[in-house]
This record gives C-alpha cells, sequence and structure tokens, in this order.
C-alpha cells in the first residue's frame, strides 16, 4: 500500500517536471508579438511628450513612407552607421551608404508591400538621388512629404536611431503645427512618443512629416536584421507592428 502511494507520487512528481519544461520551452519559442517587439526594438524615448493624437483619421487617408536619409548621402546627416560598423568594425551593408539608409529602403518597402496587402492607401518615395545638397530642392524627402501633407495625406519618414548613448530610443515625432491624429497616437503606443519640439523642431515635423524612430541601431535590433538567417523575419516583424498601429488609427 505505501509502496503503491510513493510510486504515485513519484509518477505525479516526474509527470509535473515534464509538464513544466515543455510548458517553459512551450513559453519561450512562442512569444507574443508585442513582447517580441519591444525585446527587439529596445528601449522607448523616455523624454518629457504629453502630446494626445485624438483627431479622427478617414480611413481611405493616402499615406507615404518615406526613407530617412535617402537624399543625404554626403557629408551632413546620412544617418547613423550604426554600432556594428562604428563601433565593433564591421563592414558596412553595402558601400556608399549608411546602414540605417540601407535598414530604411527595406522596412519602407515591406511596409508598403504588406499595408497594400491590408488595403491601406499606402505608397513610397525614393529620391533615387542619393545625395542633393538643398533641403528645398523640390526631389528631396521633405519637399515631397510637404506637399503630400498639405493635400491632406500622412507622410511619415522612418529612421533608426543612433547606438549607445547618442540615440534616444524608439518613438514617433508628431508634426510641428499640426494637432496630431489618432494614427500617431496609435504608432505612439506601439514604439514611445518624442516632444513635439524636440531639438528644436527638426526639418521633417516642420514640414508637417512624422518621423518614426524604430529603435536604436545597436545590439539585438541590429544582430537580428544583419544576420541573414533571422533578417526577413525582423523586418518583417517591423514592418507588421507599423501597419497594425495604420490600422488602429484609423478604424
Ligand atoms: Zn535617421
Amino acid at each position: 500500500m505505501l509502496r503503491n502511494k510513493l510510486l504515485d507520487s513519484l509518477k505525479l512528481i516526474v509527470f509535473l517536471i515534464a509538464f513544466y519544461t515543455f510548458s517553459q520551452l512551450y513559453y519561450t519559442s512562442n512569444f507574443n508579438f508585442k513582447e517580441d517587439l519591444e525585446l527587439i526594438t529596445g528601449e522607448a524615448s523616455n523624454l518629457p511628450a504629453n502630446w494626445v493624437g485624438s483627431k479622427d483619421v478617414d480611413k481611405n487617408i493616402p499615406i507615404l513612407i518615406l526613407a530617412g536619409h535617402a537624399d543625404s548621402q554626403g557629408l551632413a546627416g546620412a544617418g547613423t552607421p550604426g554600432e556594428a560598423v562604428d563601433k565593433f568594425g564591421l563592414n558596412p551593408m553595402h558601400p556608399g551608404i549608411s546602414d540605417e539608409l540601407f535598414w530604411n529602403l527595406k522596412l519602407q518597402e515591406s511596409i508598403v508591400k504588406l499595408g497594400r496587402k491590408k488595403g491601406l492607401n499606402i505608397s513610397s518615395y525614393d529620391p533615387g538621388i542619393r545625395n542633393i545638397d538643398d533641403a528645398n530642392d523640390p526631389r528631396t524627402n521633405w519637399s515631397v512629404g510637404k506637399r503630400f501633407s498639405k493635400l491632406g495625406g500622412y507622410a511619415i519618414e522612418i529612421h533608426f536611431d543612433a547606438y549607445g548613448k547618442y540615440g534616444v530610443g524608439s518613438g514617433l515625432i508628431p508634426p510641428f503645427s499640426e494637432q496630431p491624429n489618432k494614427i500617431d497616437e496609435s504608432i505612439a503606443r506601439t514604439f514611445g512618443r518624442f516632444p513635439v519640439l524636440f531639438r528644436g523642431g527638426l526639418g521633417a515635423p516642420r514640414r508637417q512629416i512624422r518621423v518614426l524612430e524604430i529603435g536604436k541601431l545597436e545590439g539585438l535590433l541590429e544582430k537580428n536584421l544583419r544576420n541573414v538567417k533571422t533578417r526577413n523575419k525582423t523586418i518583417k516583424l517591423l514592418a507588421t507592428e507599423i501597419v497594425q498601429a495604420f490600422l488602429n488609427g484609423i478604424i
């Protein structure tokens, strides 16, 4: 009788250990999306920002995705080379352009592709010319984005922030003089928010173009982008979160 009881207890213990092990394995391999995103994009901006986007948005609003620094690969404003290149001396992803632009372009393409699939009125612009000295040249990101916003569209320029102490983290910089809307709010809830007057009001927000900092180009985020095994999955994860934020903002 006692032996049977002992055997039963032993069976229970073995079962519990097995259950615990499997549940741990299951849990770690099935992180939900939100946890994955925060894990990967790292810290969000903790700068004081108290704006709230409450203006309604038409569900067919035209959306324009711009890749940060696509027209400024000269000496000033080329974007961050990233931690891998700048700190650890790895080769840039593509000769002649900053790693930030390389990833901005990849993500831009992925957002538009996925956004169209989900029914968004979304497009992109690439100036093609990688260095335009005059920011007000009609072919720059900022000029095209400014015209787009003036016509009632939602123009947003995507960026990766500088690594370490040079960057702030992820977050949305809202437009300078336009009231933030529900898409802005939705994106800020996913990525964090910067103050409207960040660095005195940058060139893009002054032209009513939103700026989205995805995260610092360092650590896990950069490793996952650089690793060919995780690259597509990482870009897709980021694009999915951004498209979902658009969808949540217009519904
Ligand atoms: Zn940038």
